[in-house]
């Protein structure tokens, strides 16, 4: 299998490294991913775009285009500013492409969620409606927010129907 790239904000430069060596793995449903889908779908090899449910643009709303560090985005989207991440629509056009996968990516995406069991519940429960409601099939993949599993969390998404589960094994796109 190939090693496995983790990508949060793309810059046109990645589209110069050897991408198609790599599963890509892009986090948080940035809007400036999807900026570069066009790009981004030609690379031959498996794509998955890992979407936190609580943290997606409304489709009324104007995306912005400037480049953010996801750190900054999740402050903004935490006051309610959505404009930095993808819409639903978006989201279900990558879900369509060919070797583009949705995966899951919880739903609040907060740290303390993996040590704290009913927490887990809780945001299963949101992330399950939001996707059931927003995508024509639940997603097979889950990215631990922050990379932060614990065997717990994995047990109860594994029951959930979970089968691959992405975290800190990846490679940081900036570390190639
Ligand atoms: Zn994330």
């Amino acid at each position: 299998m190939k090693p496995i790239l983790m990508i949060h904000e793309f810059k046109d430069t990645f589209l110069n490294l050897p991408l198609e060596n790599y599963i890509l793995t892009f986090d948080d449903g940035l809007y400036t991913q999807y900026e570069f889908f066009n790009e981004i779908k030609k690379i031959k090899t498996e794509k998955y775009f890992f979407i936190s449910s609580g943290i997606i643009c409304p489709e009324n709303i104007k995306q912005s285009s400037e480049y953010i560090t996801c750190v900054q985005a999740h402050k903004k989207a935490f006051s309610g500013d959505f404009s930095n991440y993808m819409k639903w629509s978006q989201i279900n056009e990558i879900n369509k492409t060919k070797d583009c996968f949705i995966g899951c990516h919880s739903h609040f995406h907060m740290r303390k969620t993996a040590g704290c069991v009913e927490c887990i519940i809780l945001d299963n429960q949101k992330m399950f409606s939001e996707f059931k409601n927003n995508l024509e099939k639940m997603p097979e993949s889950f990215c631990f927010p922050y990379n932060y599993d614990t065997p717990l969390y994995k047990e109860i998404l594994f029951k959930k129907g979970f089968n691959k589960f992405f975290g800190k094994e990846r490679i940081d796109i900036f570390d190639i």
